[in-house]
């Protein structure tokens, strides 16, 4: 792993250094690449800006480990408006909840709850759940989450890791319930017992995952695969894989991020391919924001020059 991706992960979880940071003009002046603003109107509007290009959205609202049952409260309910203002603006933009912004610090039975009742609502609006994935400390609580949820509504998605070497026997016990399935590389620090040190290994099994996914035993009724890379030449080698094995347009989406590899979204959009964009907002964007630089240290040049620029 390199020095630089090492230390920015590890600065993610400094409190000090989020304090300062997110008072810092030019630190929030270089977030907005990432994020069309703090609040749900933002979100909402780049979501909007998005669909005459025929791209969709998902919706995640920033903040994860929280320490009281009331602000698990207060993120539940704000999901639910988020639904119902979703279905109002005439959107097609799912959400993303992080179980630790539900309460599974503090209490599985709440986080189950909350969860039910964002579902409950989505499937009022005709719409859906997905759960990040967080650090591998949370991968089986989460796990147990979703097949709870799926053992009772196809409304509701996961995210798993390519980079953690589990990922490959959760994916097979995963695929008798018809899961749908957002295949990441995965933005944590983890040490190499758990997770492929090498980002070749990692790359190869995202190829090897999506690729069981999207295999004939593997699509069953509620069934979906999210391929979340900005990677060109791994979705491009997916795109191949998916033409030579006649894979059926439903059984998948491309998914990425607001800002990242616009190119790419725009091709992807004007080949008619299906495009998720998940965009982020809120104010707690300093563990979010340092996981983005550390994925391109490309990124921290453009933090300076946003400094002095
Ligand atoms: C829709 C979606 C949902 C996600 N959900 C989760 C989750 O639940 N849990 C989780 O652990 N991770 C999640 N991630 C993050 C993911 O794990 C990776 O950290 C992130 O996507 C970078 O990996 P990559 O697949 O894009 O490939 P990389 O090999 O990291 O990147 C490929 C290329 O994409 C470009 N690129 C990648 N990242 C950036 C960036 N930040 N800024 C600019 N260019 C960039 C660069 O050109 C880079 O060379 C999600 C990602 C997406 C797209």
């Amino acid at each position: 792993m390199s020095v630089m991706r090492h230390a920015l992960l590890a600065l993610s979880t400094n409190a000090w250094m989020r304090d300062r940071a997110t008072k810092t003009a030019f630190v929030r002046r270089s977030v907005s690449r990432f994020m069309p603003g703090e609040q749900i109107d933002d979100a909402l509007r780049a979501a909007a800006e998005l669909k005459p290009q025929g791209i969709t959205t998902i919706l995640t609202k920033l903040g994860e480990n929280l320490s009281h049952e009331a602000e698990a409260e207060q993120v539940t309910l704000h999901y639910l408006d988020v639904l119902d203002r979703v279905a109002a603006a005439g959107l097609d933009a799912h959400i993303s909840i992080k179980p630790t912004q539900l309460g599974l610090d503090l209490d599985r039975g709440l986080c189950e709850r909350n969860l039910d009742r964002l579902i409950a609502r989505a499937t009022e609006r005709n719409n859906f759940v997905w759960i990040d994935m967080e650090s591998s400390a949370y991968v089986d609580p989460t796990l147990d989450l979703y097949r709870r949820s799926r053992a009772k509504t196809s409304r509701v998605g996961i995210a798993l890791q390519a980079y953690l070497r589990r990922t490959a026997k959760d994916v097979e016990s995963l695929i008798p319930l018809g899961p749908a399935i957002r295949i990441v590389k995965g933005a944590y620090l983890e040490p190499p017992e758990i997770a492929f040190a090498r980002k070749a290994d990692t790359d190869e099994n995202y190829f090897t995952l999506c690729t069981r996914l999207l295999a004939p035993d593997a699509r069953k009724p509620g069934a979906l695969l999210h391929i979340a890379t900005h990677d060109v030449a791994l979705a491009d080698r997916l795109s191949a894989y998916i033409a030579e094995h006649a894979v059926p347009a439903s059984a998948y989406e491309f998914a990425m991020l607001y800002g990242i590899q616009r190119g790419q979204q725009a091709r992807l959009a004007r080949e008619g391919k299906r495009l998720r964009v998940l965009i982020s907002y809120g104010e707690y964007w300093f563990p979010w924001y340092m996981r983005r630089l550390a994925e391109r240290p490309a990124n921290v040049w453009f933090v300076f020059r946003t400094m002095f620029g």
